[in-house]
């Protein structure tokens, strides 16, 4: 298999060693020069890009191409032409040009564009974008040639999430390379932000699923009562594959890997049946492309499986939900990472700078990080069963925080905790230096060795956003700090006196402790952390003055922009209830109900029966069953009735932001008060009469 892998990896991506062989020099270079340093692109060179990019889709079988897309719907969008274009006597041509490579124009009205057109300027243009590669996706359809595209309006207001995160890349780069530059590394002529991200997923047997509404249409488990066996023996987390999952991952693997994409570590992860992978870390904008890839290439192989995947943040309740840790650093292109602290951290100057403002950063626009991993689903995860809390703060570690603590006492951080050597007590085992730093599982943004490790973004959404946010606010940051540097006439006293007032200000979102405990949410309201626990309380953070000022300058969002944005997540929370609330209306009215009736017969049958065979026979146990039963009953068709009420009241409301609160204040209260009786009896109900797989069905039986 060894040296099959290199063969086979990357074969479906028309990358730069194949632009290389295949491109006259002087193309290959002024290629190069756009994905690397940011150059424009002239229109002879992509012609010629194009011609060759077609041939090479030929040869591979490719019949359409695509403009693939990343509307702000958080899934890909993408619209098929085939190369056909007719010629004479009834024969075709295969037609392909600089034009088709670079602009397209699907219809844009049929996306979210919160406003920012009305639906008779329904035009809307996908351009190429050349950083990251096309690739040819084969499936049922046959083998599509796929051009990674940015989405945007015919004003030019973007209509995706790739826009904005192209921006950020760029305002980081400009900001990062000033301080690099200042630190006299003149060499360096770009700093890009590299991410790595965690996909954690569940996989549940097709069969199951497909007698589950609730996963169906919403991707979730509307009821479910905890099954006997939860995850508490932690005997699944890196437990040994089972042979069905280990013959998914082994094929996900290979999809993957002819994709280009860096699949690398994959393992059980913490709950019965819930798995992750995680590919080597890449620039942003390719590393958001490919988990887009990941997460589709986990739905598909799945189905050829008999198996489904579930991306959903938490698709079963009271069990450990799925998120995405999104590991972020900057690298320079002459291969530094400026997140790395190196031996000697303490007297790292630079190094100590970036983390200044990353931390500045954070504290400043902790509820835009906090909106930056929103969606309905991260609303059941946060906070609950082993997931970080809503409340965003910043976990360095023991070796780090004792180097802050010094810089804000004196300015300066005199001496470094040692790592020390770990010692296992065994002889035979070697004895390795310990990391600088310990895990801490609970912390939203943790510091974890050479890199960030962002771990409130869901596991069904696109990273974009958090990278976005992520580079747009360090770019302010570095932008505050890089003007102040450069107008300094003693620099290093000018360093110095900025790290200690900046650490100093912000100190407040640093916090090594428990994020899952209590007290911790009481300490961060002293603090003054915001603490968002909907995805509807975090809305209003990208509106805020303090947002359009930072995304405005940095040139990510405009204004309008923005408010599209806002609009638009209000819309999707409201659908997304509207959903859920629906389905649960179906699923208790036609199925839970129904079952539970037809135990109440058969018990008042088996009192009536015993009582007529034998008049003294004690039908207790039977009787007591009864009454219970009929009482959550009652209480769950209550429930379902005032559901049902709200579902029409929902309908009159048309704003965006009115539905959205009603979904979160009456709604979604209303859902649970539905829930709970219905769980309550499936613990009740004779097992036959239950309607839908149970927890315990869905996740053991693999
Ligand atoms: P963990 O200990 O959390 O499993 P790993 O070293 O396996 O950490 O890395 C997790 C993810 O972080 C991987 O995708 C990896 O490629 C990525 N990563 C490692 N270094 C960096 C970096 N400097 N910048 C961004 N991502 C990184
Ligand atoms: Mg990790």
């Amino acid at each position: 298999m060894g040296e099959r892998l290199t063969e086979i990896f990357g074969t479906d991506v028309f990358n730069e060693s194949v632009m290389e062989e295949r491109l006259p020099a002087e193309t290959f270079q002024a290629l190069k020069e756009t994905i690397h340093q940011g150059k424009r692109l002239e229109p002879e060179v992509a012609e010629v890009i194009a011609q060759e990019m077609k041939k090479w889709a030929l040869e591979h079988g490719a019949t359409h191409y695509t403009h693939w897309f990343q509307p702000m719907t958080g899934v890909t969008a993408e619209k098929h032409d085939s190369f056909i274009a007719p010629a004479q006597k009834g024969k075709i041509l295969l037609e392909f040009s600089s034009k088709e490579l670079i602009k397209g124009e699907p219809d844009a009205s049929s996306f979210p564009s919160g406003g920012l057109r009305a639906t008779f300027e329904a035009r809307g243009y996908t351009t190429w974008d050349c950083t990251s590669p096309a690739f040819l996706r084969e499936d049922a359809a046959g083998v599509t040639l796929c051009i990674p595209t940015a989405f945007c309006s015919y004003t030019g207001e973007a209509l995706d999430m790739k826009t904005p995160l192209l921006r950020s890349m760029e305002a980081i780069n400009r900001q990062a390379l000033r301080i690099v530059h200042l630190f006299g590394h003149k060499d360096v002529s770009r700093v890009e932000c590299s991410v790595g991200p965690e996909q954690e997923y569940f996989l549940v047997d097709q069969k199951n699923y497909r007698k589950r509404e609730d996963l169906i249409f919403t991707g979730r488990t509307l009821f479910g009562a905890k099954p006997p066996k939860g995850q508490e023996m932690d005997d699944h987390y890196f437990g040994s594959l089972t042979e069905r999952v280990g013959s998914y991952m082994k094929e996900l693997n290979l999809e993957l890997w002819k994709l280009g994409i860096l699949a690398k570590t994959q393992h059980n992860e913490v709950a019965p049946a819930q798995h992750e992978l995680a590919p080597i870390y890449t620039t942003a904008n390719m590393a958001t492309d490919h988990n887009q890839l990941i997460m589709e290439c986990m739905k598909k192989v799945a189905k050829r499986h008999g198996l489904e995947c579930l991306l959903h943040e938490k698709p079963f309740a009271g069990v450990n939900g799925s998120g995405k840790h999104n590991n972020w650093s900057l690298v320079t292109d002459t291969g530094k990472n400026l997140l790395n602290p190196g031996k000697t951290p303490n007297e790292n100057i630079q190094f100590l700078l970036f983390l200044a403002a990353v931390i500045e950063a954070v504290d400043n626009h902790a509820d835009l990080l906090r909106l930056s991993a929103a969606n309905p689903g991260n609303d059941q995860r946060l906070g609950a069963d082993e997931a970080p809390p809503a409340i965003i703060s910043i976990f360095l570690g023991e070796q780090l925080t004792d180097v802050v603590a010094q810089l804000i006492e004196t300015g300066e951080a005199k001496h470094l905790k040692k790592e020390g050597k770990l010692h296992t007590g065994v002889s035979t085992l070697p004895t390795f230096g310990r990391d600088g730093t310990d895990r801490n599982r609970t912390s939203p943004f943790a510091f974890t060795g050479n890199k960030f490790e962002f771990r409130t973004v869901a596991s069904s959404m696109s990273i974009a956003d958090a990278n976005t946010t992520l580079n747009s606010i360090v770019a302010e940051t570095l932008e505050r700090f890089a003007n102040l540097l450069e107008a300094s006439d003693n620099f290093d006293q000018a360093v110095h006196d900025l790290i200690k007032s900046s650490l100093t200000q912000h100190q407040r979102i640093l916090f090594n402790g428990n994020g899952y405990s209590p007290e911790w949410i009481a300490e961060a309201e002293r603090r003054g952390l915001p603490n968002l626990p909907s995805m509807v309380d975090a809305i209003p953070a990208l509106t805020t003055e303090k947002a359009i000022r930072l995304f405005t300058r940095q040139g990510v969002l405009s204004e309008s922009e923005l408010r599209s944005r806002a609009e638009i997540s209000y819309e999707i929370y409201a659908k997304a209830i509207n959903i859920e609330a629906r389905t649960m209306i179906d699923m208790a009215g036609t199925l839970y109900i129904p079952a539970i009736v037809r135990y109440t017969s058969e018990l008042s049958n088996s009192i009536n029966s015993v009582k007529a065979a034998c008049e003294t026979a004690d039908v207790s146990v039977q009787t007591k069953l009864l009454i219970k039963t009929s009482s959550l009953l009652a209480e769950a068709q209550k429930a379902l009735d005032a559901l049902r009420k709200l579902d029409v009241k929902a309908n009159g409301k048309t704003e965006g932001k009115e539905m959205a609160l009603f979904f979160r204040r009456e709604v979604c209260p209303a859902m649970e008060a539905l829930r709970r009786p219905i769980d309550e009896l499936e613990m009740i109900v004779d097992r036959r009469l239950w309607p839908v797989p149970t927890y315990a069905e869905l996740l053991y039986d693999m």
